[in-house]
């Protein structure tokens, strides 16, 4: 019998059948169903009511730090490009503020457990920049023991002050885009980050003891074929990181302006793609990695595989987690939160962040209150997206439904892909199996009910 956490099974005809746009249920309701009716003042409602809680969720905070110095022309992230490095420090003022207007919010005692640095670059900003946001945030916040403090970097833009000022200061992942060693491809996306550079930054973290050392790569980029890309993945599974994310690379140039200067006929065939795909599953599975989900991979001994083995893995704006049950405070432009029942977004360009700061201390411009409906289907989701199995009872006695009525339509769509192998519907639960790993995201989309209305697919990627 396979386990939850068996690797997946690779079968191209079945991922070509269910290749649609799906959601990837970072967030239920996803992210197109915020709103602007869910305003600052309404945040600042549901942060009262969950420190009016007798025992308020621990805390966890996001920090975007937005300032890229070039960009990366797969890159879909909200960027702010200049060589202006003081922009950082009027940045960390502004941060300020909205922390004083979070923080004098909390109930006494409520002690923060995850923190995460992200960006843009959080690294273009100098490190006594950064001292000085770290030290605002200790001011300001009960940090918990063992927190998981984490911080993204760039090896171009990273400097031995940072790694040791990150080590002093306690943090204890980090985490690196690499997308791709190969210089013809680092060329055409316009990140040349040799592979020397980065093999000496990870060497400097291990000197440093940081736990974990994550990083990314991305397939679907420019000039990739199978082959040229088993090379960086040969190499990344040799120099054995903690943690490895590998990103579908999602080609917009409508959307995303940049996108326009990697020329499309550059770009791996659909069933190229599918084929790198096969080879970077089998490659990591087969070299001591677990397949966590989607598209990660952890070494056995990380907390990541056994939070899946465990039936604790979550999944947030952060992709996969240990954190479940936490409030998560979005702090900075763009950054999104998930507080109590609700999430929200601040402004998304820094000059609207700025002044919202500057004008009431909250910067959220939409989000979404989740009705008791969204509650139950995010749970599901998260459950099948994260664990790969679902108990009917653990939901019955959770929510006081009964599963098979209330989704009898969910469990309809479902029997099609139980013929085709990727699940199993038992009577007591829903089970993925390897073949359907892969294809989670579909497994999990028949209990969107936005879905079901019918408008949402086309704003979302594909699923592979
Ligand atoms: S460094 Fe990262 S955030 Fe900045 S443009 Fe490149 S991929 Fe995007």
């Amino acid at each position: 019998m396979a386990e939850r956490w068996d690797a997946p099974v690779f079968d191209k005809q079945l991922i070509l059948k269910y290749d649609r746009p799906g959601p990837r249920y970072t967030s239920y309701p996803t992210a197109p169903y915020f709103h602007e009716d869910f305003d600052a003042a309404a945040y600042a409602g549901v942060i009262s009511e969950t420190n009016a809680l007798d025992q308020p969720a621990p805390l966890s905070l996001y920090f975007h730090l937005p300032f890229c110095k070039s960009v990366c022309y797969f890159c879909g992230c909200n960027v702010t490009f200049t060589k202006d490095r003081s922009l950082g420090d009027v940045y960390v003022d502004h941060v300020f503020r909205e922390m004083d207007a979070l923080a004098s919010r909390m109930k006494k005692g409520r002690q923060v457990v995850q923190i995460h640095w992200g960006g843009g670059t959080p690294t273009f900003i100098p490190a006594p920049v950064l001292k000085r946001l770290w030290d605002g945030i200790t001011a300001r916040f009960e940090i918990a023991p063992k927190a998981e403090i984490g911080v993204e970097i760039d090896p171009r833009e990273v400097t031995d002050e940072h790694l040791e000022f990150f080590a002093r200061s306690g943090f204890n992942r980090i985490s690196m885009g690499i997308q791709d060693f190969d210089p013809k491809v680092q060329e055409a996306v316009h990140r040349i980050q040799p592979e020397a550079l980065t093999r000496r930054i990870i060497d400097r973290c291990r000197d440093l003891k940081f736990e974990s050392i994550n990083v990314d790569l991305i397939y679907g980029l420019p000039y990739q074929t199978t082959e040229r890309f088993r090379d960086t993945v040969e190499k990344i599974a040799a120099i054995g990181p903690d943690r490895i994310a590998v990103f579908n690379f999602a080609y917009l140039p409508d959307m995303i302006g940049h996108q326009k200067a990697i020329p499309r006929e550059a770009l791996p065939s659909p069933a190229e793609k599918l084929n790198i795909l096969e080879m970077v599953v089998e490659h990591f599975t087969h070299t001591g990695y677990m397949f966590i989900g989607m598209d990660h991979f952890a070494r056995p001994g990380d907390e990541l595989f056994a939070a899946l083995k465990n039936r604790t893995l979550y999944r947030n704006f952060q992709g996969y987690t240990t954190k479940a049950g936490c409030d998560l405070y979005g702090i900075g432009v763009t950054s999104i939160g998930q507080v109590g029942p609700s999430y929200s977004q601040n402004h998304k360009d820094l000059k609207s962040y700025q002044k919202a700061v500057d004008e009431g201390g909250l910067a959220v411009f939409r989000g979404v209150r989740l009705t008791p409906d969204d509650i139950l289907r995010r749970d599901i989701i998260t459950r099948l997206m994260c664990h790969f199995v679902l108990y009917k009872k653990e939901i019955e006695d959770q929510y006081g439904i009964p599963f098979d009525q209330t989704f009898a339509d969910a469990l309809e769509d479902l029997k099609p892909m139980q013929e085709d192998g990727l699940l199993s519907l038992y009577g007591d639960r829903i089970e993925v199996h390897p073949l359907g790993r892969l294809l989670v995201r579909n497994i999990a989309m028949p209990f969107d009910a936005y879905l079901r209305k019918g408008d949402g697919a086309k704003r979302f990627s594909r699923t592979v």
